[in-house]
């Protein structure tokens, strides 16, 4: 994290306290990433007393290291919703996750929060000829079925003068897509929390919960005691909750950021956010100051690669190749929390809620959960069961055995990717 873009440019943020000793609040959050943070702001703007508590520091998650994608929807295409769960349902969990975006919008509209947002579309470039198939037969599904006119197909010509890369088939472009830096996203809910009056506790790191009657969370040198508990750690849950842990899996994904480019609206055009259609995605933008930032590559190794600017440089030059010698400013990886069936786990045990498992799209997602768990707490829940219904199984072997199972099958897909 220390040699993250998004570190070296972060917005002036006050740290939090440790929590000492005893404390009582109507809901516990417990992580500090988007999603915990979007749960203790609607907690609290509904009138619940809040405290946070935080492992490291806020933001220090996949909220504050990720690639900055703002990508409306679900990790599962709309195509493929209708294909899962009938037209209706499909249709009903398309809005929510319309809802998510509109959320965000105006959460950074509402708390004036400075984060380089630009929205001027996300990308997706065809790395085969024929992903044209299924982008054609999504547009054709989000105009119809889904009532949304704004992505359209890209020849292939199109897509090369919007992203100068080595050639792709084409592209699907979704014009309500964008891009933001997402540490100071991340901050800047912090600070509209704590103006909100959530108590915040950094360096506060939760060892065991209980959740009988209300949910009480012990951290090494204090005590939260509360009528509701927010579970919101995501890929760093590790052992805190057995009993949803084999719902997710942590796969590790790495990032950098070149040094400034010359003209960098000839590298991509309009801020847009980019991606291909990789199974292992690769994912790219242009940042404020001119730079590259780009990610690529998983690993399923618990240890980062011994040089994280090589492994990514790679991946860089096989799309970008005249970059290939370019300088790495920074370089920097985080832990994408994954599920089955790409879609987010959601759902409570007792008065303890929790939401996780974004695969990789949940810069937008968590403005969506964050409110609809509070909903469900202050006894309205209908869109929290609909959102509950759609839980993902546990990975084959829960989590002891998810990962080895789940590596050989990551390396299939990647090793198609290659062929
Ligand atoms: C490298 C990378 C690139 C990504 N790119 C994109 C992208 O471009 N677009 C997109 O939509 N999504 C992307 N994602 C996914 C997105 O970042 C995540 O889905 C989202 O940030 C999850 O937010 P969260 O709040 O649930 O979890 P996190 O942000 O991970 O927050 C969890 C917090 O809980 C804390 N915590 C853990 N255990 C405890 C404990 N015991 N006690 C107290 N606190 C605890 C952690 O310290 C952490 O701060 C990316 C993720 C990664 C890692």
């Amino acid at each position: 994290m220390e040699r993250s873009y998004y570190v070296a440019t972060a917005n002036p943020f006050a740290r939090a306290s440790k929590l000492e000793g005893e404390a009582q609040a109507d809901v516990v959050v417990i992580g500090g990433g988007y999603t915990g943070l979007h749960a203790a702001l609607n907690a609290a703007e509904r009138g619940y007393s809040v405290i946070l508590l935080e492992a490291g520091r806020i933001g220090w998650g996949a909220s504050g290291r990720n690639g900055g994608q703002a990508i409306p929807g679900w990790r599962k295409s709309a195509t493929e919703l209708m294909s899962r769960f009938g037209r209706e349902r499909a249709k009903f969990l398309f809005e929510l996750a319309l809802d998510a975006r509109s959320l965000t919008m105006e959460r950074i509209a509402k708390h004036g929060i400075a984060c380089d947002l630009h929205v001027n579309g996300h990308l997706t470039l065809a790395a085969k000829p024929s992903d044209l198939s299924w982008m054609n037969a999504e547009m054709e599904t989000l105009a119809s079925v889904m009532d949304y006119p704004h992505a359209r197909v890209l020849s292939a010509s199109e897509t090369k003068a919007k992203v100068a890369s080595v050639d792709f088939h084409g592209g699907f472009l979704d014009e309500c897509g964008g891009q933001l830096h997402p540490l100071n996203f991340a901050l800047g809910l912090t600070d509209a929390a704590r103006a909100s009056g959530v108590v915040l506790h950094e360096d506060s790191r939760v060892v065991r919960i209980e959740s009988t009657e209300g949910v009480v969370a012990h951290t090494q040198s204090g005590v939260v005691q509360a009528r509701f508990g927010v579970l919101a750690c995501d890929a760093l849950l590790e052992g805190l909750e057995p009993r949803i842990a084999g719902r997710i899996m942590p796969v590790a994904n790495y990032l950098v950021a070149t040094e400034p480019v010359p003209d960098p609206q000839t590298l991509i055009a309009d801020h847009l956010a980019v991606s291909d259609s990789r199974f292992v995605v690769n994912y790219f933008r242009m940042t404020e100051d001119g730079r590259l930032l780009f990610g690529g590559g998983e690993r399923y190794s618990p240890h980062p690669p011994g040089n994280i600017e090589a492994f990514v440089r790679g991946h860089m030059a096989s799309i970008f190749p005249q970059l290939r010698d370019a300088r790495i400013d920074y370089a920097w990886g985080g832990l994408v929390s994954i599920s089955m069936t790409r879609l987010p786990h959601i759902g409570r045990m007792g008065d303890l809620f929790f939401a996780h498992g974004y695969s990789g799209l949940g810069v937008l997602l968590p403005a969506l959960m964050g409110k609809v768990l509070v909903e469900a707490m202050a006894g309205t829940a209908e869109r929290f069961d609909v959102l509950a219904g759609i839980a993902p199984p546990e990975f084959p072997g829960g989590a002891a055995l998810r990962s080895p199972l789940y590596v050989l099958g990551m390396l299939w897909y990647a090793l198609r990717d290659r062929l």
